[in-house]
C-alpha cells in the first residue's frame, strides 16, 4: 500500500504537467489537493488498487474541468411540455438577447431619465407600451408573479383581511400556495363559497370592516368541471364598487392574444375588470421571468412607496429584455411569432412538426439501425405547461424509441450529456415529441440516443 502513495506525483510535477495556464494556480493546487485526499482515502479503504502517475494528473484534469464547467446547460426538450418550469419555461429569441446585450454589456438608462437628466424610474421604459397592451393605467414589474401577489397584498390589505373563493386557493409548482402568501403578506385569508361553487351572496356576505380586497385567482393548473359555479370578476367588480374595496385577479399565465381553440381570458379583457392584475413574464407572455402589475394608476403609486417593493425589485437583465419583448408584441404576426419562441411552439401544427420527424428520420434511421434503435414515428399531444390551459392537449408527432438496454439507464445517460437531451419514458420507450426539437438539434438528438442508449 505504501507503494501506492508514493505513486502519487508530487504537487510541482502535477502542476506543471497539467498544463492548464488559463487556471488560477491556486485554484490548480486547490482543487488537485482536495482531489488527491479522496485518492489517498480511497487508497486506504483498499477501493484503489492501482496508481499510474498519469493517469493521477489526467483525473485531476478532468476533476478540475468537471468542477469548474458552468453548470446552467443547454438541453434538448423532447418532453413536449412548451412552458416547462423545471426547463427554464420561456426561451428567448437569439434576437432578443442580442439587442438585450448591447444594452448589457454598457452603461444604460436603468434608473436615468435622459429627458430630465435626473434619476427617473426602472420601470419607466417599458410602462407605456405595458398600458398599450392592457389597456391599463399604470404598471410595475417585479421579480416573479409570487412576488406580484405578495406585494400587491402586503400594500393593500396587511392587517386586514381578502375574500378568496375556495375554489381558487390554488398551489402552484414549487410550493406556491395562495393561504400561505396571504399570511407571509400580514393579511388574513377569508374563503368563501365551497369547492365547486362560489356565488356573489358569498362574497358580499363575507365583507365586514376587515376586508381590504376581494382577490380572484387564476386556477391555473387545474380545472373544476361539473356542476360548478363561479363569479366572474364583471360581476365582483360591482360588489367590490359598491363596498369601497379593490378587486384583485391574479391572473398566473397572461397572454395578450387570445389563444386558437382555448378559453383563456386576454390580460386585456381580465384588466379591463379589476383595479390590479398581475400575471408572470416568463409563462404565455413568452419572456423572462418577472411578474407584472397593472391597474389603477393611483394603486401603483402606493405598491411603488412600499418598502418591501426593494426587495422584489426587478433587476437590469430581465428589464432589458421585457424592454425587447414589449416592443416584439407590436410587430405584425409573423414577425412577432418569430422574436417569441415560446409562441411559434404554440402555433406549431402537427403537420409541420410531423414534417420536421420525417426530416429527422430520413437523416437519421439508418445510423438508428445501426446502433440497435428501434424507432417509430407516432401521434401525440403536447401540453401547454407552466399550469397554463392544463386541459389543452396539442396534437403533435414525435417518435417512440426502444432499445434492448434499459431504458432507465438510456435517460440517466442521456442526462449526463454536455447538451442533455429530456424526453418521456412512457411504456418501457422513450417519448420525443419533436414540438420543441429544432433542425439544429438534430445531430445533438442523434448523438444523445447514441451515447446513452447504446452503451447503456
Ligand atoms: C404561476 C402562477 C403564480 C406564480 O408565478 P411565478 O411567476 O412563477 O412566480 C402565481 N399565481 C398563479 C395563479 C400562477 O399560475
Amino acid at each position: 500500500m505504501k507503494s501506492l502513495y508514493s505513486n502519487i506525483p508530487n504537487m510541482n510535477e502535477i502542476l506543471s504537467k497539467l498544463s492548464m495556464d488559463d487556471i488560477d494556480p491556486k485554484w490548480q493546487k486547490k482543487l488537485a489537493d482536495q482531489y488527491l485526499q479522496t485518492l489517498r482515502e480511497s487508497i486506504a479503504s483498499g477501493d484503489v488498487k492501482d496508481v499510474n502517475a498519469d493517469e493521477v494528473i489526467q483525473s485531476i484534469r478532468n476533476f478540475i474541468e468537471a468542477t469548474l464547467a458552468p453548470g446552467l446547460k443547454r438541453i434538448i426538450n423532447g418532453t413536449g411540455v412548451i412552458i416547462h418550469t423545471n426547463l427554464g419555461r420561456s426561451s428567448i429569441s437569439k434576437r432578443l438577447l442580442d439587442e438585450a446585450a448591447d444594452v448589457l454589456a454598457h452603461y444604460s438608462n436603468l434608473e436615468y431619465s435622459l429627458e430630465k437628466g435626473a434619476r427617473g424610474s426602472r420601470y419607466a421604459p417599458v410602462v407605456e407600451r405595458l398600458k398599450l397592451l392592457t389597456g391599463a393605467e399604470d404598471a410595475i414589474v417585479v421579480n416573479n408573479n409570487a412576488a406580484a401577489v405578495m406585494l400587491t397584498l402586503n400594500t393593500f390589505a396587511s392587517g386586514g383581511s381578502v375574500i378568496v373563493s375556495r375554489g381558487e386557493l390554488v398551489e402552484i409548482g414549487g410550493a406556491f400556495r395562495i393561504p400561505e402568501v396571504m399570511k407571509l403578506s400580514g393579511c388574513q385569508l377569508i374563503e368563501v363559497g365551497t369547492t365547486n361553487k362560489t356565488h356573489p351572496f358569498d362574497y358580499t356576505q363575507a365583507i365586514d370592516e376587515e376586508t381590504r380586497m376581494m382577490m380572484k385567482v387564476h386556477t391555473s393548473n387545474y380545472r373544476i368541471q361539473g356542476f360548478t359555479a363561479s363569479v366572474e370578476t364583471d360581476v365582483l367588480s360591482e360588489i367590490a364598487k359598491a363596498n369601497a374595496l379593490i378587486l384583485y385577479e391574479d391572473l398566473g399565465s397572461g397572454t395578450f392574444e387570445a389563444i386558437e381553440g382555448f378559453q383563456e381570458k386576454t390580460i386585456q379583457e381580465a384588466a379591463a375588470h379589476c383595479d390590479l392584475l398581475s400575471f408572470s413574464g416568463d409563462k404565455l407572455l413568452g419572456g423572462p421571468q418577472c411578474g407584472i402589475i397593472v391597474g389603477k394608476q393611483k394603486l401603483i403609486a402606493q405598491i411603488k412607496a412600499n418598502q418591501l417593493l426593494r426587495a422584489l425589485r426587478v433587476d437590469k437583465f430581465t428589464l432589458s429584455i421585457l424592454d425587447r419583448l414589449m416592443t416584439a408584441y407590436f410587430k405584425n404576426e409573423a414577425l412577432r411569432t418569430e422574436a417569441i419562441p415560446t409562441h411559434r411552439y404554440l402555433k406549431l401544427s402537427k403537420d409541420t412538426i410531423e414534417a420536421k420527424v420525417d426530416a429527422f428520420l430520413n437523416q437519421y434511421q439508418e445510423p438508428l439501425n445501426n446502433i440497435q434503435l428501434h424507432v417509430a414515428k407516432a401521434s401525440m399531444d403536447s401540453e401547454v405547461g407552466a399550469g397554463s390551459m392544463p386541459l389543452a392537449l396539442l396534437p403533435s408527432c414525435g417518435l417512440i424509441i426502444q432499445s434492448d438496454h434499459s431504458i432507465e439507464k438510456c435517460f440517466q445517460a442521456m442526462r449526463r450529456l454536455d447538451q442533455p437531451l429530456i424526453g418521456r419514458i412512457e411504456k418501457d420507450s422513450i417519448v420525443l415529441d419533436f414540438r420543441m426539437i429544432e433542425e439544429d438539434d438534430f445531430t445533438g438528438v442523434f448523438n444523445a440516443l447514441k451515447a446513452g442508449c447504446y452503451h447503456a
